[in-house]
């Protein structure tokens, strides 16, 4: 996780304030954000949620909220927030912070200008290149194993509406894939079947020689790790793209 580094502190109050300014810089986000115990996407929400119970909506609202994005929270994610929140902390709360939210969310609001917020605990990785042709939208892929020493493990995360073309693991004995979904909402779908719909924590069991394809929701980024099962001749066969008059059918 890269640091957090905070200077707004010393170049607004470093003379005026300098014990103010150094707290602020290298105890609040120097120490405190850095503490790995919460994510920075939850303190960006814990921060967010406490300010908006405050009423506060002024220039370091927008800021936090803008941070926020950069750690990962989506609109949709902050919306449900807010909403969430206007219960406990009153409803024009709430109505002043969507009328910031929305300006900062406004320009791109399914955040596809800032993939590196995305890709969940194991990581964006690169650019999917190699397999892109195989792929509906931007994908990466982040391995977590070397393949000439063991069974191939990688992270592989979605922009939203991003899908795989329709595939098939072969094999001749065993094989197939394991999909570990690790972060947002997306979906599993096999030949003849209803597409399942994917949360982080659930687990997909593929088997193989069964056509099927898997991505992100059209409104959410998504990420899982996938796992090649061992078997015997294995290989991939690659097929033709989920046709958008599908894939728009799904919520
Ligand atoms: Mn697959």
């Amino acid at each position: 996780m890269a640091k957090i580094v905070q200077t707004a502190g010393r170049d607004q109050l470093g003379e005026f304030a300098p014990m103010f300014a150094a707290v602020n810089d290298d105890v609040l986000f120097g120490e405190v954000w850095n503490d790995g115990t919460l994510s920075p996407k939850t303190r960006s929400m814990l921060t967010v949620t406490t300010l908006v119970a405050k009423g506060l909506c002024d220039s370091s609202f927008e800021h936090h909220v803008a941070f926020a994005k950069k750690n990962g929270v989506t609109g949709r994610e902050m919306a449900a927030l807010l909403t969430h929140v206007a219960f406990y902390a009153g409803w024009p709360n709430a109505w002043a912070a969507f009328r910031v939210v929305t300006g900062v969310y406004a320009d791109d609001p399914l955040d596809l200008g800032d993939p590196e917020a995305h890709g969940g605990v194991f990581g964006l990785g690169e650019p999917n290149d190699a397999f892109a042709r195989y792929f509906s939208g931007r994908s990466w892929l982040n391995p977590l194993t070397d393949p000439d020493e063991t069974q191939f493990v990688a992270n592989v995360t979605f922009e939203p509406g991003c899908r795989n073309n329709w595939h098939v693991h072969r094999a001749t004995r065993g094989g197939g894939q394991i999909l570990l979904v690790t972060d947002g909402r997306g979906w599993y779908q096999e030949e003849g079947k209803p597409a399942r719909e994917l949360h982080p924590g659930d687990t997909v069991t593929i088997p193989a020689n069964v056509r099927h394809w898997h991505g992100a929701a059209k409104d959410s980024w998504f990420s899982h790790v996938a796992f090649e099962a061992p078997g015997e001749g294995c290989s991939n066969e690659w097929c033709e793209p989920v046709s958008d008059e599908d894939y728009d059918a799904l919520p």
